[in-house]
């Protein structure tokens, strides 16, 4: 049995299509089933339904052999335990500081960075010798900045609308993410032939979709 660790929305959404592609489909629609493992049409495969920032978790563990995670998760997480064999080159979009629309300001004064992925920001910053206040957050970061909390936040932005609706603007980027598929190492050795085959299959699949 394979077990493949997967986040609901965009990523699920855009996996499907390449799993497909290797003749794995759902049995049913996570947005409609409150079921956390779903069997699909290949009786030697199974998907587990999880929060996008414990796909790495699961598989590092050996809870699921694969997953499909973003850079930015992956990145947070250490990757720890886990191969990253092939970019899927789906949810694609940039990690970003942004701030309010002009607002920027080159001053010595220590910045205040509101932001989930801590880790990625601490080092930016550090990159360009700037000495930041992190503030952890766990979402809805766009609104630090409008209520005094942050200078600036660290987040992913896609078309950029949840920016500008919010009064904000990119500032620099730090990195283009996309999500990668990922192994549990012992899986990677002990269910080489079926993992590798699956890699195959997928890495096929998104040649065939970006050509
Ligand atoms: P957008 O308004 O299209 O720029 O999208 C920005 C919002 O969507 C932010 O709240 C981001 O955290 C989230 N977002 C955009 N792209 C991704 C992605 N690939 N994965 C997860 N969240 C994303």
């Amino acid at each position: 049995m394979l077990t493949i660790a997967l986040s609901k929305g965009r990523i699920f959404k855009d996996t499907v299509p390449l799993l497909a592609a290797a003749g794995i489909v759902p049995a049913e629609d996570p947005e409609r089933s409150r079921k956390l493992i779903l069997e699909t049409t290949d009786p030697g495969v199974r998907l587990l339904i999880i929060r996008a920032t414990d796909v790495p978790t699961y598989v590092q563990h050996g809870a699921a052999d694969l997953g499909v995670a973003g850079k930015d998760v992956l990145v947070e997480h250490g990757g720890e335990g886990i191969y990253e064999p092939l970019d899927l080159r789906i949810a694609r979009c940039k990690l970003m500081v942004a701030g309010p629309i002009g607002g920027r300001v080159e001053s010595q004064r220590r910045l205040r960075v509101a932001t989930k992925f801590v880790d990625s920001a601490r080092a930016h910053f550090a990159n360009q010798g700037r000495q930041v206040e992190i503030i952890k957050l766990y979402g809805s970061m766009e609104l630090a900045p409008l209520v005094g909390l942050a200078d600036c936040i660290v987040d992913l932005v896609d078309t950029g609308n949840t920016l500008r609706a919010n009064g904000l603007e990119p500032w620099e980027p730090i990195a283009d993410v996309s999500s990668r598929l990922i192994v549990n190492k012992a899986s990677m050795k002990m269910k080489h032939q079926r993992v590798q085959a699956l890699i195959g299959q997928l890495r096929e699949a998104v040649c065939a979709q970006t050509d």
